[in-house]
């Protein structure tokens, strides 16, 4: 980036921006750059930039700065479309957030039990994440006092929209106080979002900075298929192209289950993500994925919405979307932060309308051509470097990172280099560790105890 901007010219609380520094946010990304200077000084803003671009840290250090401690209320309320985002909004705000003593970040989503979270309301927290149903629930039975909001934020809210959550926005809204900053962010601008900006907003101001990012250098290219064969040419280009991080996109989830069975009966490490997934489910196949114990994310375009794994090196379409947009959408997942990606279609002589439909309404963008080289013998690139290991026991237990890196160390154990990330849920965890340490690590695992109780430890693959 030429005119990169950094954080310190913001006027920032020191132990955030101090923070920063230690996150190795060193430059503001576009969205933050030009979003953050009218957040701050307390305007409404309505910011439209696409996935992957930092939209969290925008709207989380304005939130953050501007918060009190000292008062006991709920200041800021965060709505998310789905719990997945939440949460993964909720552990970025925690990290903003690091450097703030005493500060209570609770999220509130649909499928954790009621009573405990009734219970995390009564205790005050200073920022609520949730999902649109839940925090409805929670306000409709007074278990949320919204009398001292600050901050109302809706992320994805063009996604929101599109999951038929307009009704309880609406609803939601008659809790919120009047006098209050309200930030819209969405990855798109579907004219359903100017009016639900009109409506909770105050003389907002727009901020798109879909525009100016720069454009990510990705390769694109398509090769011919048939009926028969689009599987067997999968592999193919695969083990051709493919990368430590594949993204398989298809149009539905039988193909996608269809391609799971299929590379897995190839020897690929391949997880599946597609609406028919429970929450622990898709949290599992997330997980798998960006700790890179699986080689080929197979999904859907609704499933894999908002999603965020940095370092995909390869997108592949099992077969074209029909509508562009979503092809942009889908090869927009690698090339990310400066790198270069590659994107690869599969298309049968059927879907040639597609092909050039994208092509004509993407002017520079010259899908070649290509035959499928075959693969180097020996070559590995597809055989993940970890192993997850899930426990049975998860920050319920008051499971800290530390205590299963402990764990796996103590006494002869595997070497701490061996392990990867360490994802914390309620009531489970998983660990990366690198494969050939895998049997070891869950037998440390598994015969000691942890935090004084023995919990099991299980491969997943
Ligand atoms: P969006 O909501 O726009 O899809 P996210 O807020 O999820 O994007 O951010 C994408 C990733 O970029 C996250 O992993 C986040 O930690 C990282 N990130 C955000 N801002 C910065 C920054 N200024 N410098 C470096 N990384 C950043
Ligand atoms: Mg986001």
């Amino acid at each position: 980036m030429s005119n990169a901007q950094e954080f310190d010219s913001l006027g920032l609380r020191p132990e955030l921006l101090g923070n920063l520094a230690d996150l190795n946010y060193t430059e503001m990304t576009m969205v933050q750059a030009k979003a953050l200077p009218l957040l701050l000084e307390g305007i409404d803003v309505l910011a439209r930039a696409k996935t992957g671009s930092g939209k969290t840290a925008a709207f989380g250090l304005g939130v953050l700065n501007k918060l009190d401690v000292a008062s006991f209320c709920v200041q800021s309320l965060i709505l998310c479309p789905t719990r997945e985002l939440a949460d993964q909004v909720a552990k970025e705000i925690r990290r903003l957030a690091r450097a703030v003593p005493n500060i209570k970040i609770l999220s509130v989503c649909g499928g954790a039990p009621l009573r405990s979270q009734t219970a995390s309301l009564s205790r005050s927290p200073h920022i609520i994440v949730g999902t649109p149903g839940r925090v409805h629930k929670h306000l409709r039975d007074g278990n949320i006092d919204l009398a001292g909001l600050q901050t109302f934020v809706l992320d994805e809210a063009d996604r929101m929209l599109d999951m038929g959550f307009t009704d309880e926005l609406n609803a939601i809204l008659a809790y919120v106080p009047e006098n209050r900053q309200t930030l819209l962010f969405s990855a798109t601008y579907p004219e359903a979002i100017a009016a639900i900006s009109a409506r909770v907003q105050r003389d907002p101001q727009t901020v798109d900075v879909t525009e100016d990012e720069q454009p990510a250098q990705i390769t694109q290219s398509w090769c011919s298929v048939t009926r028969e064969n689009r599987n067997a040419e999968l592999v193919r280009v695969l083990r051709a192209w493919g990368g430590a991080l594949n993204l398989v996109f298809c149009n539905t989830k039988l193909d996608c289950a269809e391609v799971d069975d299929y590379l897995r009966g190839e020897g690929i490490v391949a997880v599946a993500l597609h609406g028919d997934l429970d929450q622990a489910e898709r949290n599992q196949v997330l997980v798998q994925f960006s700790n890179r114990s699986a080689s080929v994310m197979i999904a859907t375009d609704v499933a894999a919405r908002g999603i965020d794994v940095k370092d995909i090196d390869a997108v592949f379409n099992y077969e074209l979307p029909p509508q562009r947009d979503v092809y942009v959408h889908r090869i927009g997942r690698t090339g990310r932060a400066g790198k270069s990606g590659i994107a690869v279609s599969l298309v049968e002589d059927r879907e040639m309308g597609r092909l050039l439909e994208i092509e004509k309404a993407l002017p520079d963008a010259h899908l070649k051509h290509c035959g499928i080289p075959d693969a180097k013998r020996g070559d590995d690139t597809l055989v993940p470097l970890m192993t997850t290991i899930h426990i049975s026991a998860g920050r319920k237990n008051k499971l800290r990172p530390g205590d299963l890196l402990g764990a796996l160390t103590a006494q002869g154990g595997v070497p701490g280099a061996a392990v990867g990330s360490i994802d914390l849920f309620d009531t489970y965890a998983y660990v990366a560790v690198q494969a050939e340490h895998a049997s070891k690590a869950q037998r440390q695992l598994n015969g000691r105890p942890i935090k004084g109780r023995k919990y099991r430890a299980r491969l997943r693959r």
